[in-house]
């Protein structure tokens, strides 16, 4: 099977635990306007390679994943490709490589990747559906199930919000989030890391003649990011930072 991929390179830590070969598949269906890959974004496009060529690749790099490494898949979104992400996670995991998605955790289908996936990294950019879907185009529901399934599953499951100013970054929004993981019964189950809004991206709008629509109200202070940290911290959830 054919796997679209805009960009593949060693990472460490920062994608899964240790030192990984990391897989940007092509294609997502949100339009978040802070994404830093706004070239991945398109469904078509991107170098095809088969799971084949893909595991050799990975199957020579394999003494390369110290510390605890292995492959992940990001991207765009993995589950927009999904029957072939499927296909190599299985193909990684049945030979022993360790194996990590980073997903939007939209694909209703994604609860049937769970046995091959040994790290589960899953964006919460909102709480509230509507809000969600009028900013990325897509509702977060999806996503909260998935999550509470993972959870249930037992996977290693890492949380991420990305906090932009004047969307989900206030103390009212810590809030609901720290309510929606009770709701979720999280603690204890998963991580979570808050990642403040950064521009890596901006140039890449510019030279794909993008607008970027993104301003300086959307850069967090350390106060606010403290106030948020602590009120997520108070609900029970543990907090990292990679
Ligand atoms: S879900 Fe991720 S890849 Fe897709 S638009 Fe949002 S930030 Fe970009």
């Amino acid at each position: 099977m054919e796997i679209r991929i805009f960009q593949k390179g060693f990472n460490f830590s920062q994608d899964g635990p240790g030192n990984r070969l990391v897989y940007h598949l092509q294609g997502c269906n949100m339009h978040c306007p802070w994404c830093s890959n706004p070239e991945g974004l398109a469904m078509h496009g991107g170098t095809s390679y088969s799971t084949e060529e893909l595991m050799d690749e990975i199957l020579r790099s394999s003494l390369m994943f110290f510390d605890g490494g292995g492959i992940t898949l990001t991207g765009g979104e993995v589950t927009m490709q999904f029957d072939a992400a499927g296909e190599l996670l299985k193909a990684a995991h049945s030979c022993a490589i360790h194996t990590c998605i980073e997903t939007n955790g939209t694909h209703p289908r994604l609860p049937e990747l769970f046995p091959y996936i040994d790290h589960l990294i899953m964006d919460v950019k909102h709480y509230d559906p509507e809000k969600h879907r009028e900013t990325t185009g897509v509702s977060c529901e999806n996503t909260f199930r998935n999550i509470e399934k993972a959870a249930k599953a037992g996977k290693t499951l890492a949380l991420r919000i990305p906090l932009i100013g004047g969307f989900n970054a206030s103390t009212e929004d810590a809030r609901h989030f720290s309510d929606l993981f009770q709701r979720m019964h999280l603690k204890g189950y998963a991580t979570l890391e808050l990642l403040c809004y950064h521009e890596y991206g901006k140039s890449k709008y510019e030279s794909l003649n993008l607008p970027y629509l993104m301003d300086d109200t959307a850069f967090i202070s350390d106060e606010t990011l403290h106030a948020f940290r602590d009120i997520l911290a108070d609900s029970g959830m543990t907090l990292v930072s990679t």
